[in-house]
């Protein structure tokens, strides 16, 4: 009875309406629109998005959480989240996330919460369209109806826990989400706004933007620019989008248990070794990782090869905090990607927590060089190897990366806790220098 019912109801709704007719969205002032698009993927499952309404009939690119899948084979009447994503409205940034469960006779609902000040979360809103029958077409987009996001209390600006990338603070900040999203180092204020350090290391002066007090970890994606790509794997994935994608995702991590972070880069633009270090040491930061993905590949290896280069206070000794830091993110990261099965990896024989030094005894790359904070750069594994550049290139290997990494900075600031030691023979290596090239992006 109950199910032929929840049947026809089906039936009605089922039509998350496959086109976007959407009219009269006119609202208060700081009323923002949003819908759910959700889709059936050709292994079996659901995956959600986020538009968020333009005006007229426009709607914006999805937006895509970095968890949004639900599997077929999840608890009927269970709901389950996405990862919480930040959108911008007229009131301010909101932290959302998207509801969805499996129903009865193959369908699946699909609601939204927002996130309160507390960080708990608001009841979910349904809207009226929101169901998707798992017989659609695979892969074509179906929409929600609309839903208004209400105006909560701006939590990440009017929160002072000291621990979210933007926290409140007094007089000039130290850094700037500028409004085109690039973080930057604040040098003073002007009469306008503020004087800031480009990615190329130049001065601007920025109206307005994010104002950040400080960080507790600062996460550099490694490369940036045309012409500066990173390593290529034969699969065509590029490390600079890679880099970029993985630490979006520990930045997720992170704020997920309340440790702020901020990218050195937040787009494909190329940005300075000497101002990604720099942004660290002004932000106050308790440590910088850069993150890579390495080549050309070494041995053929059962185990995976990660290399973690951590900082030396002299030409036999290793700095403490980095080679702690260094040792933990070893540990997580070869334990997390052990469990993906049937992976040619591959390995240096020295490969481990490890000090690259030039000839005359310094660090050799930059980004371990050149930060006073503690420093480590973590090359996670080689895109240069097919079998491993195919893994590289899925969500899963992003979730449980970012997981790994995040599971060592959590170990590094909250316990006394170390890993694998440092391998006790450094390498001796001068790498290629670092591009000087450098274009600047547009800050607003
Ligand atoms: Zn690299």
């Amino acid at each position: 009875m109950r199910s032929n019912r929840l049947l026809a109801a089906l039936a009605i709704v089922l039509a998350l309406a496959a086109v976007g007719a959407v009219c009269s969205l006119a609202g208060a002032q700081n009323e923002f629109q949003v819908r759910i698009s959700a889709r059936r993927v050709s292994d079996g499952g659901t995956e959600v998005a986020l538009q968020t309404y333009e005006g007229g009939d426009h709607w914006s690119d999805r937006l895509l959480p970095t968890e949004r899948f639900l599997s077929d084979d999840a608890e009927i009447g269970r709901w389950q989240y996405s990862s919480p994503m930040e959108v911008q409205t007229p009131a301010g940034e909101q932290w959302i996330r998207i509801a969805a469960r499996r129903v009865a006779v193959r369908g699946t609902e699909v609601a939204l919460q927002q996130m309160r000040e507390d960080f708990g979360w608001e009841d979910r809103i349904l809207p009226t369209q929101r169901f998707l029958s798992h017989s659609v077409e695979i892969g074509r987009w179906r929409f929600s109806s609309p839903l208004t996001v209400l105006p909560l209390p701006s939590f990440s600006l009017s929160l002072d826990t000291g621990k979210l990338p933007v926290g409140t603070g007094e007089g000039t900040p130290r850094g700037l989400i500028t409004p085109s999203g690039v973080p930057v180092a604040v040098l003073g204020r002007t009469d306008n706004g503020y004087l800031v350090r480009t990615p190329c290391g130049n001065t601007a002066e920025v109206s307005h933007g994010q104002p950040v007090y400080g960080a507790q970890i600062v996460l550099d994606p490694g490369h940036g620019g045309w012409y500066d790509s990173g390593a290529v794997g034969p699969n065509g994935l590029v490390e600079r989008e890679l880099n970029l994608t993985l630490s979006r995702a520990i930045q997720e991590e992170l704020t997920d248990r309340y440790i702020s972070s901020v990218l050195t880069r937040t787009g494909p633009y190329g940005s300075l070794l000497s101002v990604r270090a720099a942004l660290a040491d002004d932000l106050g930061a308790d440590a910088i990782i850069s993150i890579h993905h390495n080549a050309p590949t070494g041995r053929r290896s059962s185990t995976p090869g990660t290399e973690v280069y951590v900082q030396s206070v002299s030409r036999s000794e290793p700095r403490a905090d980095s080679a702690r830091l260094g040792g933990l993110l070893h540990d997580e990261i070869t334990a997390a990607l052990s469990g993906f099965p049937n992976i040619r990896w591959g390995r240096h024989a020295d490969a481990g927590v490890l000090r690259v030094l030039l000839p005359d005894g310094q660090d050799a790359y930059g980004m371990v060089r050149r930060p006073n904070v503690p420093a480590v750069l973590v090359e996670y594994g080689f895109l240069s190897n097919p079998s491993e550049a195919a893994l590289f290139a899925t969500d899963g290997y992003i979730r449980v990366a970012a997981k790994a990494t995040a599971d060592a900075i959590e170990a590094y600031l909250n316990t006394d806790r170390s890993g694998m030691g440092v391998v006790s023979r450094p390498r001796v290596f001068d790498p290629a220098r670092a591009p000087s090239r450098c274009e600047e992006v547009v800050l607003e």
